[in-house]
């Protein structure tokens, strides 16, 4: 496996930095999926999720609704490199939370340029719903990964129990299942596949598997 950045310039100068989307639902994979991806490639990650994520618990510790678009917006252009290393940023509220800011256009609207920016510096791993169809249509590698909704609610659960929370599997996977349906039919920049995404499913794999799945698709791409 190569060490080397691709996205370092050519002798010419004339390389792009590299950009790989990583996009899908809930608990497909993804997350670990482009962290291992960066790793090999020596390029920097970025979880997008986590944006919405910290404007969600913004919203939330000032007592609004993550549903009021004034509110939204002010606590996504007030937004700080800190309160993305917050440590209570998962749990059922922020997912849901997350979810709803990320359905207001003035909230994508203010996160979009720091997304690009970061992208563009270095090139990146990015995982998130959109990095391929808005944020970085134009990025070398596009993964879309998904996992049946049973599978993805079973490693939700199990993420969940090593957190020391009892909840029954059912109300995991209903959870997931309407944070997916919002984020899949909102208007703007809803989740889906981009046109010239591979589709990467994981039902039945492990982290490792997964990897050497998309490892192959990567190097095919990049050439590496
Ligand atoms: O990936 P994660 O589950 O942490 O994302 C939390 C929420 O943030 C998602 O349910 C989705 O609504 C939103 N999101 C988004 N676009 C992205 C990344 C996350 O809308 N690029």
């Amino acid at each position: 496996m190569s060490g080397t950045a691709p996205g370092a310039p050519s002798p010419e100068g004339l390389t792009a930095p590299v950009v790989i989307a990583v996009d899908g639902p809930a608990a497909a994979g993804k997350g670990t999926l482009a962290r291992r991806l960066a790793a090999e490639l020596g390029l920097p990650y970025l979880d997008t999720g986590l944006l919405y994520r910290a404007v969600a618990r913004r919203v939330l510790l000032g007592g609004g609704s993550p549903t009021d678009p004034a509110v939204a917006e002010a606590a996504a252009r007030a937004l700080e490199p800190e309160d993305l290393q917050r440590g209570d940023l998962r749990g059922p509220d922020v997912d849901q939370g997350a979810s709803q800011v990320a359905a207001q256009p003035a909230v994508r609207a203010a996160l979009l340029e720091f997304q690009r920016g970061f992208a563009a510096r270095n090139g990146a791993v990015m995982d998130g719903r959109d990095i391929g169809t808005v944020v970085c249509p134009d990025a070398r590698v596009k993964l879309f990964v998904t996992a049946s909704a049973e599978a993805r609610a079973h490693r939700r659960w199990l993420e969940r129990q090593g957190r020391g929370e009892s909840v029954p599997l059912e109300e995991v996977a209903a959870e997931m299942a309407v944070r997916d349906a919002r984020d899949a039919a909102r208007d703007v920049a809803p989740m889906r596949p981009a046109e010239d995404a591979v589709l990467l499913d994981t039902t039945g794999l492990d982290a490792e598997a997964a990897f050497g799945a998309a490892w192959l698709l990567v190097q095919a791409r990049l050439g590496v």
